[in-house]
């Protein structure tokens, strides 16, 4: 299954990706930055998920939309 992470470091929390794609990527009520949503992270880790089939062309669109390349994709 594909899988997406998003540098947390380096996202500036624009917003774009979850506004694309809500069902993939959040905001983190902390800091402001983008997180994978719960149901779709692995180990619990909030930079890094996998995609389902149905959002891969909608996640990979938010990672080329990312101002800052801050997601990435990995299939
Ligand atoms: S599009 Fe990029 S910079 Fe903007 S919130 Fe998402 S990961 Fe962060």
């Amino acid at each position: 299954m594909a899988k997406a992470r998003i540098d947390r470091e380096t996202c500036i929390g624009c917003g774009a990706c979850w506004a694309l794609c809500p069902d993939f990527f959040e905001q983190n009520s902390d800091d402001g930055k983008s997180q994978v949503v719960e149901k779709y992270r692995v180990g619990g880790n909030l930079a890094e998920g996998e995609i389902p089939a149905e959002l891969l062309n909608d996640v990979k669109s938010a990672a080329d939309g990312c101002p800052v390349q801050a997601i990435t994709v990995e299939e």
